[in-house]
């Protein structure tokens, strides 16, 4: 089987550029902060502070099943004991809690094997902030995608703004960088580039030289794709 590992702080596109490659390689896309999300969006609707550790770990994690599937037409449907969350979680509030959760031990390691799993049977271009470092170690070929700050803010701004959430980029802005301090000062699987990653810093590409510059990568490692 063969992976690609697309890691990097929130908003560089990783999501953009890895559904693009799972779509051009006829792969599974995998969005591993969905299910951080799914995780999140349990703790919003019991009322539970994500970085209450022994609450979430006592009262959530104990009580919710996370699953990830696919639509027939490709995409990827997150589940939180048998709902089908996938717009559930892609409000903002559930960005802090995904990003406060995410820094739990208990909760990383109750995502662990539910990642690992969808890469044993299928090919995969799958998205985090560890993919590379934790989730597959042994990944064909990993990425680590990134962009100035300010860049990826606009660009997630944008982004809820066609979806009609109503955010200042200020708003945006001060979320991203929160989430990069949670992300990179976490004490479990912090994001970091893995030795063997290669950087693209995609400040300056649009979308299609991000796709161009990624498959020449991919084709540096992977012969006869
Ligand atoms: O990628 P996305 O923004 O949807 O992820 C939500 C949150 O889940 C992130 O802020 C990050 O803290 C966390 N996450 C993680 N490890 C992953 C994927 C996401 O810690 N592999």
């Amino acid at each position: 089987m063969h992976s690609i590992a697309i890691d990097g702080p929130s908003g560089a596109g990783k999501s953009t550029l890895a559904k693009r490659l799972a779509d051009h390689y006829g792969w599974n896309y995998v969005d591993t902060g969905a299910v951080y999300r799914a995780v999140g969006l349990a703790c919003r609707r019991a009322n539970i502070d994500p970085r209450d550790e022994a609450a979430v770990t006592g009262s959530i994690l104990p009580n919710i099943e996370v699953s990830l599937s696919y639509a027939p037409d490709g995409r990827q449907i997150t589940r939180l004991n048998g709902e089908d969350v996938s717009s559930a979680i892609r409000v903002d509030e559930i960005s802090r809690y995904a990003s406060d959760a995410s820094a739990l031990a208990s909760v990383r390691k109750f995502l662990l094997d539910l990642q690992r799993d969808m890469a044993v049977t299928h090919n995969v271009v799958m998205d985090g902030r560890d993919i590379g470092t934790v989730v597959l170690p042994d990944a064909t070929v990993k990425i680590f995608l990134t962009a100035q700050t300010e860049t990826r803010a606009r660009r997630r701004w944008l982004e809820l703004c066609q979806r009609g959430e109503e955010k200042t980029l200020d708003d945006v802005l001060s979320s991203i960088r929160q989430r990069d301090t949670n992300d990179e000062a976490r004490a479990n699987a912090p994001l970091r580039q893995a030795d063997d990653a290669v950087l693209l810093d995609n400040t300056d590409l649009d979308e299609d030289a991000a796709f161009t510059a990624a498959v020449k990568m991919i084709s540096e490692k992977i012969k006869n794709l």
